[in-house]
This record gives structure tokens, sequence and C-alpha cells, in this order.
């Protein structure tokens, strides 16, 4: 099929579609978890004992004996068979943002020739899938390629469905023979841990006695494009590089506003569904879903959990956007910017630290002031996002994420702290060595009789922020609608015990002479001190804010993964991790090494595809039209007629310019001896991907000179606002 009968066939495919077959709503009630072998379903299987030590298990992470697993691992066969299960799954979490499952049968032949099922403990929490191939960064030669997955007892298992079968998955850790940390699982956890260590110091200093095991929070609101599969399969570049990397912009892009927040189109609107259902169904809390700010973009984000059961969720609900796509025709796209000049996708992290019997410890309640665990906290991620803000760049940087972060677009690539009037007061006075009564949020009155006034929130919203205060958690905004949440958590729960240890270490010296809150302040106001530089309430785009915070603050502004990925290599960094226990320097370098190289690799494919494309279908189509036009010509001037030959020149000199810019790009991609990693990726962030950019703009021309019936790739407007 030529390209443009391709895009014929889809507009004709789309407007003839039938709608897909909708299944009447089953209740909440009946479905939610329905598949997943929760404490409940536990609680009817086990016995009592049993259940004791696996409820212990899965609240404080306490190991499980090995009876404990047989008995369990028979009550999980027996629920999974009775459900046409056949086979079970470790699913686990490599260092690439995917999902990775080894699927193995429950069967086992007696001597009768027999078919029995089997499944006992030891298959439950071990797993050996080698995985070799997956991206260890040297910790593994292939030589020694041994690899475990153990099943992570705190998250629990589900059944997934696929058209003809059914598996148990069974959220797992990995790691190599030598214990090294291969996955994104183990440092989140450890993180917690660190985390939950710190925290405790602090609130004992602080007087409490009764103190709760700590744990982190995560609720990520996910951004995602629906494009039709009809227009997505015409385009290589959506396909492997899950962006355009050409496309002329459409007559109407999104600066009316108005998709945002607006009626979800019907298909959609089922799409949505068909998703949500499936998500009750795995105990996935999904809770608000609108349109976003660009046509063709969308937000789905379930209710907050516990940041290890939210970091497998969340994996989950990528793969289910992605697989339910197909039934309905759309592909989904999760990359950060799949097309140019409309706004990209981000997944805001928010994150919180409470446990159960201090309660969400970054609450400040109505009084902030008088609130002091939550300064203390709140101090500590200020300081962390100051001490840290590198860090924090670095675990969102990736190929797809540099098109959003220093853009003017989603948050910038300068990490500060946005706290809200109200907050940012109190920290103020702090600094000035004193604690004063807060303002109050005061009440919304709108002077209409039919609205009820109600309670304004203390400070405003700031979407220009990275790093906001959102009431009771703060939210980072600038994670990547395609990245694991995993990394950012990570880093997050680390700077915070960091923090918190250094908190804790001040606090015990300083309460020996003075009261708690003297004590406290004192500590504080040395925290703000030093750290206060990171706290910033204005325009996060605005270019002052981008001079003022690297020359007066002496913040960072960090545009590239290039320049970002570095940072782990950083001896402060290196540091953090070895003294939390979250990452030995082993598995953080294995870290640097991995994202590097993917990083490498994904502009790789994309240059390829920029010169295959070019190459074998917009020049072809420019060449066609103008043989066209000079056919044209020919006859015209054949019966006399003058024909102004200003397209002919216009598309010959944008074709011509084309395949320079795309002899340029091959050779520089040939070029293969680099120093160092730094320097390979500063090569293609640099030289690679300005010269992928000349020839986008030169096809981009061609777009708009060449007669639409040439046009062999499906067009922003097509895919933006078919649907
Ligand atoms: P908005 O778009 O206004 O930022 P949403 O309601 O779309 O807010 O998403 C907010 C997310 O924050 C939800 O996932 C919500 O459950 C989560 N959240 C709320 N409270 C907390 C908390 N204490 N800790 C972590 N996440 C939270
Ligand atoms: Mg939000």
């Amino acid at each position: 099929m030529s390209g443009n009968e391709s895009r014929l066939q889809a507009i004709y495919q789309i407007t003839n579609r039938e709608p897909a077959d909708v299944e009447k709503p089953e209740p909440l009630s009946k479905i939610w978890a329905c598949d997943v072998f929760n404490l409940a379903k536990m609680e009817e299987s086990l016995s009592k004992n049993a259940f004791k030590a696996m409820k212990k298990t899965v609240h404080t992470g306490e190991p499980l004996d090995k009876a404990t697993a047989d008995i369990l691992a028979a009550a999980m066969k027996e629920w999974a068979v009775s459900k046409g299960v056949k086979f079970y799954s470790h699913v686990f979490y490599p260092l690439t943002n995917i999902t990775a499952e080894k699927h193995d049968g429950f069967i086992i032949t007696n001597a009768d020739g027999n078919a029995i099922t089997e499944f006992s403990g030891s298959l439950l929490i071990k797993g050996e899938p080698d995985g070799s191939s997956f991206p260890n960064g040297s910790i593994r030669m292939t030589n020694a390629a041994r690899g475990y997955t153990a099943w992570d007892p705190t998250s629990p298992v589900y059944v997934m469905y696929t058209d003809n079968g059914a598996t148990l998955m069974i959220p797992s850790v990995f790691m190599s023979w030598t214990g090294e940390a291969l996955d994104k699982k183990i440092p989140l956890l450890r993180s917690n841990d660190a985390m939950n260590k710190a925290g405790n110091r602090v609130l004992s200093l602080m007087g409490e006695e009764q103190i709760a095991p700590l744990n982190s929070s995560c609720g990520a609101e996910q951004e995602y494009f629906l494009v039709d599969s009809n227009f997505a399969n015409s385009r290589p570049d959506l396909l492997l590089a899950g962006r355009t990397l050409f496309g002329a912009p459409s007559a109407k892009g999104q600066e009316f506003d108005d998709h945002y927040f607006g009626a979800i189109s019907a298909r959609v609107q089922v799409y949505m569904q068909d998703i949500e259902d499936q998500l009750y169904r795995l105990g996935i809390p999904a809770k608000t879903h609108h349109n976003e700010v660009a046509p063709g973009q969308f937000e789905i984000a379930p209710y907050y959990e516990a940041a290890n059961v939210a970091a497998d969720h969340q994996q989950l609900l990528m793969t289910i956007l992605k697989a339910t796509a197909k039934k309905h025709g759309f592909v989904c796209l999760l990359h950060e910017k799949p097309f140019a000049g409309i706004n990209g996708s981000g997944k805001h992290v928010n994150w919180s630290v409470g446990n159960a019997t201090q309660g969400n410890l970054l609450d400040p309640g109505e009084t902030p002031h008088d609130n002091l665990n939550f300064l203390l906290f709140c101090g500590a991620v200020i300081r962390g996002v100051h001490k840290f803000g590198p860090l924090l760049r670095a675990v969102i940087a990736s190929a797809g994420n540099d098109h959003r972060l220093g853009a003017n677009e989603a948050p910038p690539a300068i990490l500060s702290v946005y706290l809200g009037d109200q907050l940012e007061k109190v920290f103020q006075d702090i600094k000035d060595g004193k604690l004063t009564a807060s303002q109050a949020a005061g009440e919304m009155d709108l002077g209409l009789s039919q609205i009820l006034n109600f309670e304004r929130d203390p400070g405003d919203r700031n979407r220009t922020s990275p790093f906001a205060f959102t009431g009771n958690r703060f939210e980072f905004r600038a994670v990547g609608s395609e990245q694991s949440v995993s990394g950012p958590l990570v880093a997050m729960n680390t700077m915070l015990a960091d923090s918190l240890n250094w908190i804790a270490d001040k606090l015990e010296v300083a309460l020996k002479d003075s009261d708690q809150t003297k004590a406290v302040v004192s500590v504080l106001q040395e925290l703000m001190n030093d750290h206060g530089n990171a706290v910033f309430g204005g325009d996060g785009y605005s270019s002052d804010w981008h001079k003022r915070a690297v020359e007066e603050r002496g913040l960072k502004n960090i545009p590239s993964t290039a320049d970002a990925l570095p940072v782990l290599q950083e001896a402060s960094v290196k540091e953090l991790f070895e003294s939390t226990g979250v990452l030995s320097p082993l598995e953080l370098s294995s870290r640097y090494e991995v994202y590097a190289e993917q990083y490498i690799l994904s502009l790789e494919v994309e240059a390829k595809l920029v010169v295959d494309m070019a190459k074998t279908t917009i020049y072809p189509a420019a060449v066609r039209y103008l043989s066209d036009l000079s056919m044209a010509s020919a006859g015209m001037s054949e019966m006399g007629v003058d024909m102004d030959n200003s397209t002919a020149q216009a598309v010959a000199s944008a074709s011509n310019a084309l395949m320079a810019g795309v002899s340029k790009l091959s050779e520089a991609m040939a070029k293969e001896d680099f120093a160092s990693t730094d320097e390979h990726m500063q090569y293609f962030a640099n030289d690679i991907l300005s010269l992928m950019n000349e020839v986008r703009a030169y096809a981009d021309t061609l777009e708009t000179e060449v007669a639409d019936e040439l046009w062999p790739l499906p067009k922003y407007q097509e895919m933006l606002f078919i649907k």
C-alpha cells in the first residue's frame, strides 16, 4: 500500500468503525480486588496461625518461615487453579522502565504419566529467571549470569487474564547470585527502611513513645496520548520510538484550551471504563480521569497507596493502558513528547510519609507553627531538595523527558521547592529565629447565596514548580510519563532519611540545654540558613528565575540527560546511598551505566529512523511531486502558458537540503571512538540531536509544500483530531 493510500484507508476505517462491545458495568463491590490473593482471601483459606504469620510479614516485612510459605503456596495455587490458571510468573522490574516476567507451569507428570499440579513454598519464594540479557551495568558477566527473583510478600499476588489464558503473577525482587540489586524494587524497599529508621530517631527525640513503622506513600498521576491505531501503524516513528520524529504543526493545536477537562468522547470514555474495571479487579484504586491540555491527551490517577505497592500498581497500570488500547483500536503513547509543539506528558508523583501512630507527618494540620513533627519532616524535605536537587534531576533523566524539562512547558530543569504562602511564611520566620502564628487560610465567600461558603486552602497551587507542597504531601511534578516511579521514590526517601539523620544528630545536642520548641527552632534555623535557597514560590518558567536561580541562589540548571546522569557518579551521591544502605557503590555505578546506555540507544534508534524515513518515505514523496510539477510545467509551456515555478523551487531546495542533512547525520552516526560514556552522551545530546532536528525542519517544510494526496505519513491534524 502506498503511503497516502494507507492514510486514506486509516480515515475510512476510523469513520466506519463499529463501537467496541460494551459490557454492562459490574458493581464495584463485586469486582473490587477479585483477582488478587490479598489478606482477606488468605484469611478465608489459611489456618489461624498461618494467617497470623502472613499478616505480620505483610505489615512489618518480617521474613516468612518455610512451613508457612508451603501452606500459603498451596492455598494460592488452589485459588488460582480454580480460576483457570495453569501458569505462574515472578514479575520483576529490571533497570529498564518495563515490567519483566517469566512463566512456568504448575504442571508436572507423575510415574503413571498423569498431569498433576505442584507449587511449593520454595517455588513461590524463589524463581530463577537467569535473565542475563537484562542490562546490569557490569554487575554480572554473562558467564556468571545466575539471577534470582524472590517474592515480595508486601505486594500481593494476582491473576492476569489474556484472551486465552490466565497467569498467577508474583511481584518479586530481582538480584544477582552475589546479592546485588538488579532491579528497581530492592532499592525502593531499602530506601523505605532507611527513612523509617531515621524518622524513628527524630520522633523518639521528640518524645513520642509509641512509634509504628514509617512508610512512604505514593499517588501517581499518569498522562498519556491516544492515537487511532490505523494512523499509528502507518508511522514507523510512533511504533519504534514512541514519538513523531517528523510532522508539521496542525493549523489548530491546543491554543483554545478546549480539550483540557472537556467532555470525554464516547470512544475514549469506553476505553477508560474498560481500564478502570480491569484495575479494580486487580485492587488498583483508579480514582480520577479527565482530558488533558493537548488534543488527544488524557490523565488517570489512582488513589494513593504504600509506595512499594503503588510502584507495582503503576507498572501494571502502564501495561494495561497499552494492552487495552489495542482492543479499542487505539495506540496508547506513554512517551513524554509524542508531538512537537504541543504539551508533553508527565507523571506527577505525590509522596508523603507517615505511620499508624503519628499519622501523615507531612500534614501540617490547621496550625503548622505548633506542629513540631511536621516542621521537622517538612524541613528535612527542603534540605533534601537543596542538597540533592541534581540527584532528583538525575533520577528523572531520559531522552524522552529532556523534551519537557528545560523546554518552556513542564517544570523547569532547576530543582526548587514550592511551599505555598502560609508555610513559606512559617519557614521564613524560623529563619529569623522565631515561631509565630500561621496566617489563617480564611473562608471563601463568593457572596452568592446559592453557593455555600467553604474553607480555602492555605496555599495556592503552583504549576511551574517541579517540587510542590500540596497540602499534605509533596508533588514531584517533573517525572516523565514513561518512567517507573521507583527511581524518584528511592531518591526522595533516601534524601529524607539523610536529612532526618542530620536533624536527629543536631536535635540530640540542642535538646541538652533547651526546651523542645527552642531546640527545634534552632535546628531548623540552621537548616534554613544553609538550604532555604531551594524554596521558591514564583514563576518557575520565567527566564528571570532561570538566571537568578543559578547566579544568586547557586542552584543547578541541568537541561539534558547527558548533564544529569553523571551526577550519579558524584562523591556526595555515592556517600548518600552507601551511608543509608540503599545502594552500594557498585549498584549505583551500574545504574549510571545502564541509564547512560539506554539514553544513547534510544537516541540511536531515533537517528536511524530519521535517516530511514527521510530517505525512503519523505524524499520519494517530494520527488514525485516535483515530477508532477515538471510535467505540468512542460505541458503548460507547450501551450504557451506561463506557470509560476516557485513551488517547484521551494520543494527542490528543501529536498536537496533534506538529503544533505541526512548525509551529515549518517556520517555523524558512524563515529565510534569515545573517550568516556559521558563524552558519548554529550555527543548524542548535542551533535546528533541537532542534526536530527535539522533534517526534521526540512521534512516539515516539505510537508507544507507537497500535495496532500502525495504525502505519505498521517499528519498531526489527523492523528490528534480524528478519533
Ligand atoms: P491534582 O491533579 O489536583 O494534583 P489528583 O487528584 O489528580 O490531584 O491527584 C492527586 C494524587 O495525590 C492522587 O493520586 C491522590 O491519591 C494522591 N494523594 C493524596 N494524598 C496523598 C498523600 N498523603 N500522599 C501521597 N499521595 C497522596
Ligand atoms: Mg497533580
